[in-house]
């Protein structure tokens, strides 16, 4: 049976509290969930994308490993979005292979099976409820979970008000909880869209240029943030400000013309010839 149709199956509500993956224990790991036997969270090989003749991804192939907190820098066009496209559901590869864990063949699920799956997304543009106070759109995130279902009129459980009061807490909004989302600072409205997409306990975050147009403060604690959050996640973030991306301290993959031009830690990188004729070229 493929992964997608083992994926269509519903899947029990506590499954996913107990449950490591398979990592540490050796517990079977069911059809459709995540196998991180071998560590790694995501799996890009030769991957290539067209649109209309032009190779907006060229034989791609990347690793991430569980836990890790891994950037994505790349002069404008190179294929960083196109690339979380690809691992979303939302493009479809020409060729190449695309995984997520050991068994789920990313290039064959649909994006609602992806975000299931735990894949979780964050657009530069925050899709936040105005109108609701920061705590509703944490509710409303929760209840919106399809692995979930309950009413969206249903009491919340002190359990759930727990949960979204810990999410509130990391994302440095507990004194805002009873704020409308609308009359949020930009920086916290970034940060409540990512409490949102925590509250779906994801294993992978994607963040595209996460702090853009925020203020110096407000990037620092981002950065903060995405590290307190690995180890216990896996974070693929994109994004041009070097100051920021130095912060997190990870892995850094230069993305060139649909392929990646050079990976290792920021500052070999960035004394890379190739890296540095690409971005002073432009
Ligand atoms: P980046 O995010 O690194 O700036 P993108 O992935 O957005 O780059 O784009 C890579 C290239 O693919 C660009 O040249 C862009 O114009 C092109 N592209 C992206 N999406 C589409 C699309 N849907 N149709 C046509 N061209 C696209
Ligand atoms: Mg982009």
């Amino acid at each position: 049976m493929s992964a997608v149709t083992e994926l269509a199956r519903p899947v029990d509500d506590n499954s996913r509290e107990n449950w490591d993956g398979g990592a540490n224990t050796g517990h079977p790991v069911r059809p459709g969930e995540l196998d991180l036997s071998h560590n790694v969270i995501l799996y890009l090989d030769d991957i290539s994308v067209s649109f209309d003749g032009f190779r907006a991804l060229n034989k791609l192939s990347l690793t991430i490993d569980a836990g890790e907190l891994r950037c994505i820098i790349g002069p404008n066009g190179a294929g960083k979005t196109t690339m979380m496209d690809v691992i979303t559901g939302k493009t479809r590869p020409d060729s190449g292979k695309a995984y997520f864990g050991q068994t789920l063949d990313l290039t064959r699920m649909t994006e609602p099976q992806i975000a299931h799956a735990g894949i979780g997304r964050k657009f530069q543009k925050p899709t936040i409820f105005e109108h609701h106070t920061a705590f509703e759109n944490l509710e409303l995130a929760m209840k919106a979970d399809k692995r979930v279902r309950r009413s969206l009129f249903a009491a919340l459980s002190d359990d759930e008000r727990d949960r979204i009061a810990g999410v509130l807490r990391r994302i440095r909004l507990d004194r805002e909880a009873d704020r409308l989302a609308g009359l949020l600072s930009h920086g916290q409205k970034q940060w409540l869209e990512i409490g949102m997409l925590l509250m779906q306990e994801p294993r992978l975050l994607l963040l595209d240029e996460p702090v853009a147009g925020m203020t110096d403060d407000e990037t620092e604690r981002t950065a903060e943030l995405f590290v307190s959050l690995a180890g216990s996640h896996s974070l693929m973030v994109v994004e041009h400000d070097m100051a920021f991306v130095e912060a997190l301290g990870g892995k850094v993959t230069v993305l060139c013309e649909g392929s990646v031009l050079a990976e290792g830690d920021l500052a070999t990188v960035q004394a890379d010839p190739r890296v540095i004729e690409v971005y002073l070229g432009r």
